[in-house]
């Protein structure tokens, strides 16, 4: 007999959340925990995958037991996670051979470099994996470990190590040590993975001197992928989905068809649209990622980032003292008409796409004397906006057409001025779902899916529920020219510390 709730695991990069949903995607049982950040060196950042695993599967126990639920009550588990972050253990002891490098960590750029200057490189890799080379992804950071972690290359080389994504090491912990696993879409962040044909990718591995026997088996985002220890919850369940973060909030945000978007306004932001079974090479500096594997299909998907989002907000409430919360920044931005000319360029750590310029600097630009806190809450917002407006221009010239759904999840999507003017930049409407955690919820749906907790992907659309529609209000002409100030004020922020 099917089992009442589905269990998500929602293993993010400053705490583990585990959210347990009933089959109309309502949220039954939550519980959180946070666990250490380590920072070693400048730009280095580290998590101890031993707390990883333990704080997932207190927060597990933690939302069951909250709600008396058996084990017999969760049909199956899902897993969405940070991407990209790399753990590599022994296979006998269980026991990782150094901190799991934090997809944030900066510590393998100057190898990235080195890898970019090499002819042909770069272009041949983006072909085979849809990525930029870059220190976010895990090829370069596997490489490190083994270069660095004592005996790490030669236990390699005999077979002894097991590398994993986040979600590979909790599926590899959930199962007592018998199922080495990844999805599509993670392994689609790692650069060594084929997207086209869905093999790791020889030649790379041997350009980074990565033994292939370290690799999971990357297989479909939902199916069974085997049974938790009985001794971890009392009885084995099955664990039957999971996705990188960005994936499973495209999919809880039902954005099933070719053409449909979901941005995400969170601390920093992330807009994908979902490019069915096309892989779509950017002009823009665009990936080119796997959604997910699905009923023997793949989707793909084009991601674009913006670096700073709501961190500007709290940029002005921790740093300048301008707001006591970021919520406040709505009413203070209805306060007044417009930012009386005055733009903020929130390029603290450089541009992403279609920029990528990691020398530009944040800047405040047309100043004037009438200008108010008021004025400067109203141009942060629109900062965020603008930035995703430049994406959208983007993913609109690599596809060839429009985006003809776009859904909004995150923190800050709570901000309607935000959303509303969105819309108005955009010129078309903006969705926001009653549920913004999206991301738990793709989890939950691409496990319940394969137990046939929820029939199909209609069953799931069915559960999708608008919360608030925000339609265009401004014309192309008051559109074009906010753009336009926008985009000038960029182009002084651009290149900014080079020039220092
Ligand atoms: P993440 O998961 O990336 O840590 P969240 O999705 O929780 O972040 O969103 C938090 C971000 O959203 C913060 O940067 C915060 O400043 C911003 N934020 C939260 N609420 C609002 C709001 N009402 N208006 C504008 N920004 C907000």
């Amino acid at each position: 007999m099917a089992g009442k709730y589905i269990m998500a695991l929602d293993q993010g990069t400053t705490s583990s959340r585990c959210i347990i949903y009933d089959r109309t995607g309502q949220q039954i049982s939550v519980a959180q925990k946070e666990f250490r950040q380590i920072y070693p060196k400048a730009g280095w950042v580290e998590h101890d995958p031993m707390e990883i695993w333990s704080s997932q599967l207190e927060v597990a126990r933690e939302a069951m037991r909250r709600i008396f639920a058996s084990p017999q009550d969760i049909d199956a588990i899902g897993i969405t996670n940070q991407r990209e972050t790399t753990i590599v253990w022994d296979r006998s002891t269980g026991r990782p051979v150094y901190n799991a490098i934090v997809w944030q960590c900066r510590r393998t750029a100057g190898f990235c470099d080195e890898l970019k200057r090499e002819e042909g490189l770069a272009g041949a890799w983006r072909q085979k994996t849809g990525l930029l080379i870059d220190a976010y992804f895990s090829a370069t950071k596997i490489r490190w470990i083994l270069d660095h972690a004592e005996g790490a290359r030669e236990k390699a080389v005999k077979g002894e190590l097991l590398f994993g994504t986040v979600e590979t090491w909790l599926i590899w912990n959930l199962t007592g040590g018998k199922v080495h696993v990844t999805d599509y879409s993670n392994a689609s962040r790692t650069m060594l993975f084929n997207i086209h044909t869905l093999q790791w990718d020889e030649e790379i591995l041997q350009r980074l001197d990565i033994p292939s026997s370290m690799l999971p088996e990357a297989r479909p985002s939902s199916g069974i992928y085997g049974y938790t220890s009985p001794e971890l919850f009392g009885a084995p369940i099955p664990i039957a989905g999971a996705a990188g973060d960005q994936q499973a909030a495209l999919f809880g945000q039902a954005c099933f068809e070719e053409g449909q978007a979901k941005n995400t306004y969170g601390t920093g932001g992330f807009m994908l649209v979902n490019t069915g079974n096309r892989i779509v090479s950017s002009d823009h500096g665009l990936l080119a990622t796997i959604a997910w594997g699905l009923n023997g299909e793949v989707r793909y998907a084009l991601e674009g980032s913006v670096f700073v989002s709501g961190a500007t907000i709290q940029w002005l409430r921790d740093e300048l003292g301008l707001i006591g919360s970021a919520a406040e920044t709505e009413a203070m931005a209805r306060q007044v008409p417009d930012t009386a000319g005055a733009y903020i360029v929130p390029a603290f750590t450089g541009l992403g796409a279609p920029y990528w310029d990691p020398y530009a600097r944040g800047a405040i630009l047309g100043l004037t004397r009438g200008v108010n806190r008021n004025h400067i809450a109203r141009a942060a917002l629109e900062s965020m906006v603008y930035q995703t407006c430049d994406l959208v221009q983007a993913i609109t010239e690599d596809l060839g057409c429009g985006i003809n759904m776009f859904k909004v999840d995150g923190g800050a999507s709570a901000n309607d001025f935000l959303l509303q003017f969105q819309a108005d930049m955009i010129g078309q409407p903006v969705y926001r779902p009653v549920c913004i955690e999206t991301t738990s919820l793709g989890a939950a749906y691409l496990a319940g899916l394969a137990t046939g907790y929820w029939r199909d992907q209609e069953d799931i659309l069915s559960n999708w529920q608008l919360d608030r529609r925000f339609d265009p209000q401004e014309g192309q002409e008051k559109r074009d020219q906010l753009l336009d100030g926008w985009h000038r004020a960029v182009r002084r922020a651009l290149q900014w510390s080079e020039e220092s």
